[in-house]
């Protein structure tokens, strides 16, 4: 049965060198076909042409190179698209396509359904299913690039679907390391974000990491009070720690820091809500992205504010000295934006 084999795709130089080893081929073949999976995006072995024949053949016969298939797909009017995957590894996760002024971007999912329990995210109501591998997180890439023929343009890379990515570290920091090899995908760090709840050994651990991606961080509000009710994983690493990880993170990368913020009428947008988030911002010298909450009734019982109010935020925000913007949902109409997949 083919299912039963192991999968080429998803292995890091290394773990390749160990699967030829076996086979009594030189080594410098790992790195030909790591070539070949990754940056050439040619999975099928027989066509790596710089590979001995025989050894071509045995490749196929002892192993697959599958980084998933697609499903179904919704689209939205905005160009955004959502794709169901079906993972190598069985199970399916959701991956969104989106373009706005000629810029795409595609939001990764790392797990089948998520642990932390945030109570205003549908992707919290499956629970966790299971971590993604590196190979079933870079597929995801793989197959939206392919479909979406979009082999040149410049493309960001966000960890923001399915999952908390720093709850499957390991998993995700090997997709960064596949995406980030110049002799493997290639992609700049720079256009690579993750997003987190606010895990905070995570992101300690993030920031020593030779290749780092940029840092997101969802703080969604600025009391312990408010932020335990929304997101359990607070009442474990309170504001002060998180806040605290986000400094060494900053000191130790220099690079940009993101806060994400949902915005939930009634509940974290009041005057000293937003005084308060202004501060925080500040101090870090973070920038901030206001997110109007994506409803999905019957599932979530929140109220995005209206949109006169979203503007009157952030325009208090800018006035407070805070480089903020507003991701206007996206996809919403195909329940693909922030908070919306779910395999339900
Ligand atoms: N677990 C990670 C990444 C996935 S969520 C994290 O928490 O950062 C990506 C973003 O969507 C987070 O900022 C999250 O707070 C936000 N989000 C979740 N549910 C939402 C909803 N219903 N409407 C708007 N944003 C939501």
């Amino acid at each position: 049965m083919s299912d039963s084999k192991p999968n080429l795709y998803g292995m890091e130089r290394q773990e390749l060198g160990s699967a030829l080893e076996p086979l009594g081929v030189p080594g410098f073949h790992a790195g030909q076909i790591f070539r070949w999976m990754y940056r050439r995006r040619v999975l099928d072995p027989e066509r790596w042409t710089d590979l001995p024949k025989p050894l071509r053949e045995r490749l196929v016969s002892l192993y697959r190179v599958e980084p998933g298939t697609v499903s179904g797909t919704a689209s939205d009017d905005d160009g955004t698209i959502k794709y169901r995957i079906d993972l190598s590894g069985g199970g399916q996760v959701e991956a969104v396509f989106m373009i706005q002024d000629g810029r795409v971007t595609l939001c990764l999912s790392s797990q089948v359904g998520c642990a932390l329990g945030c109570s205003f995210c549908l992707t919290a109501k499956m629970g966790l299913m299971r971590n993604l591998t590196a190979g079933e997180i870079l597929g995801q890439v793989h197959l939206l690039v392919q479909a979406g023929e979009i082999e040149d343009a410049p493309c960001n890379i966000v960890y923001m679907g399915m999952g908390e990515p720093l709850h499957n570290y390991e998993g995700v920091a090997a997709s960064i390391r596949l995406l980030t090899d110049p002799e493997g995908v290639g992609w700049s760090r720079k256009r690579i974000t993750v997003s987190t709840a606010g895990m905070v050994p995570g992101i300690i651990r993030l920031a020593g990491e030779p290749v780092r991606p940029m840092l997101a961080v969802s703080l969604n509000a600025t009391t312990d009070a408010v932020r335990n009710q929304l997101m359990p994983v607070n009442r474990k690493y309170p504001l002060t720690a998180l806040l605290d990880a986000c400094r060494q993170f900053r000191l130790q990368s220099r690079d940009a820091l993101t806060f994400e913020y949902v915005l939930l009428a009634g509940v974290n947008n009041s005057d000293a809500d937003i005084r308060r988030l202004a501060k925080i911002v500040r101090d870090h010298r973070a920038k901030l992205n206001l997110i109007p909450f994506n409803p999905v009734p019957g599932w979530l019982a929140y109220e995005c504010p209206d949109d006169d109010r979203v503007r009157e935020i952030r325009d208090n925000l800018l006035e407070l000295g805070v480089p903020v913007s507003v991701r206007w949902s996206r996809g919403r109409n195909a329940r693909a934006a922030c908070g919306q997949l779910a395999m339900l």
